[in-house]
């Protein structure tokens, strides 16, 4: 094969996995980072980002056959530990027996899919290369090096892998037909720590997500290997209570000692970080197209930033990876094929994960407070086990069903939420829930709603 050769702008997690993927199909690609390379600098270090890893991000790893270095590390979390107002705990699976979603470090994976890149003989890996330019007609690229001198490279092919404020994105921008939204969410998020146990365990169970819902905001702990807990504490920019109006040490203990009682006992100076650091706002951005001139692609965060209350914003990027496998193989390189089908396949998916993931806010703040809703879940549940071919619980579908796409899991949750509504709907339906006619009658209005 000519070796056609391809520019991925940005070494996160997705460009990192893009570029191996491409080098593994014969190409010869350029890697730019805009940083310095964290396995050196150790960036990462003092910090533990940890994200929760489903089904999809391992599938497409393995697709791309590089899953097994990468979940040495994970830690399963079968389930979601919630913790109440009252310090009382209650727990809710993920999914049926086994299922489990996986707590990884983002800086681990991302340097653990650098060395895979440094070690393709078809990679080459440039670090505090920052893209400043790009000709979306012939994929050429300008670099700026360090803080000084400008670098222009020529490839046949670019993606934009470089994130949710992506350069490759904005310079698009004056390009005819190109549509853009950044929408923020009203929550912005602080990280925080429940550090180790003195002998290196868990202050808290270990395989578990804890949620500490509390309707308008919450508090998430997602478990380290080394023992302590990567907590994310979301939290309105404005309005009561929000970041914005809890200014005064006084207050923000208040806050803290009210809602999460038994957290403040184990988190790491909470009031000190809350005053010394300024909150993350949360946004979203959709764009189309993803594809220029059959030259130019953006893929990952750079394509569809979303907000993270799913935890899909990166098995959605890595699945893009996994699209774009199959793609090459499909149309047998031919690129002029390939970018549109996979702007096509990609576009759809993308914009259902960022609705899903904005309604999920509500689902996860308030899972310890509605008890209708904790009702309905709990009916799902039963007859998703008696009717597995019929039913499968959102959730499942879009974190345990890779083969499900997320524009299909969406339109099937969007049915089955009428058919639910409908059902509790039903008088005395506290009472009568487990009563072997609700199911019947579930049934009835399942087959005909998702069977059409
Ligand atoms: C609070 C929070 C929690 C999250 N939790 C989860 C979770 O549980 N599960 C999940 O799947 N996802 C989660 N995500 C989302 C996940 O972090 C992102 O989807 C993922 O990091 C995207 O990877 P990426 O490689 O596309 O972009 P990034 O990780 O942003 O990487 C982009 C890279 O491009 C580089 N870059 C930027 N500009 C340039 C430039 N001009 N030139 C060269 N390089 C450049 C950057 O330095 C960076 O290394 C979460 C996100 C947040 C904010």
């Amino acid at each position: 094969m000519d070796k056609k050769t391809f520019t991925v702008a940005g070494g996160g997690p997705v460009g990192s996995l893009l570029a191996i993927l491409l080098a593994r199909h014969g190409y010869r690609v350029g890697l730019y980072e805009g940083r310095p390379d964290s396995r050196v600098t150790s960036i990462y270090q003092g910090r533990s980002i940890n994200i929760a890893l489903s089904d999809r991000g391992w599938n497409s790893l393995q697709e791309i056959g590089v899953s097994s270095d990468a979940k040495s590390n994970a830690i399963p979390m079968y389930h979601r530990a919630v913790h109440g107002v009252d310090g009382e705990l209650s727990t809710l699976p993920y999914g049926q027996d086994g299922d489990a979603i996986w707590s990884v470090s983002r800086g681990g994976i991302n340097e653990q899919l650098l060395d895979i890149a440094d070690s393709e003989a078809n990679i080459k890996t440039h670090f505090e290369h920052r893209l400043i330019d790009v000709d979306f007609d012939a994929a050429n690229a300008v670099f700026r090096v360090g803080g000084g001198a400008e670098t222009k490279v020529e490839a046949d092919y670019l993606f934009g892998a470089d994130g949710a404020n992506s350069k490759v994105r904005r310079l698009a921008h004056h390009l005819p037909r190109f549509s853009y939204s950044q929408t923020y969410m009203p929550q912005s998020y602080l990280e925080l720590t429940i550090p180790a146990n003195s002998d290196g365990s868990h202050k808290l169970e270990k395989n578990a997500l804890h949620i500490w819902p509390r309707k308008d905001f919450m508090l998430i702990a997602l478990p380290n290997p080394d023992g302590s807990f990567t907590c994310t504490l979301f939290l309105d920019h404005s309005g009561e209570p929000s970041f914005e109006s809890l200014q005064e040490r006084s207050s923000v203990e208040a806050f803290f000692k009210s809602n999460f009682g038994d957290a403040m006992e184990l988190l790491e100076n909470p009031v000190d970080v809350f005053m010394a650091k300024t909150a993350t706002p949360l946004f979203l951005v959709q764009v189309f197209p993803w594809t220029f001139n059959r030259k130019v692609g953006l893929i990952g965060d750079a394509a569809h930033a979303i907000v993270p209350f799913y935890g899909q914003g990166m098995n959605c990027g890595f699945e893009d990876c996994a699209e774009l496998n199959r793609l090459i193989r499909f149309y047998d390189h031919d690129w002029d094929a390939i970018f549109p089908a996979y702007e096509a396949r990609r576009k759809p998916n993308g914009d259902a994960i960022a609705e899903l993931s904005k309604r999920n806010f509500i689902e996860m703040s308030d899972l310890s407070g509605d008890r209708r809703f904790q009702l309905q879940k709990k009916i799902e549940a039963k007859f998703s086990k008696q009717f597995p071919a019929l039913w499968t619980p959102l959730y499942s579908m879009v974190t345990f069903s890779p083969e499900v796409p997320y524009s299909q899991a969406l339109r099937i949750g969007d049915e089955q939420n009428k058919v639910m509504q409908k059902i509790m709907a039903l008088p005395g339906i506290e009472e009568s829930w487990d009563e072997p006619f609700i199911m019947e009658q579930l049934f009835e209005l399942a087959s005909k709603a998702l069977n059409n």
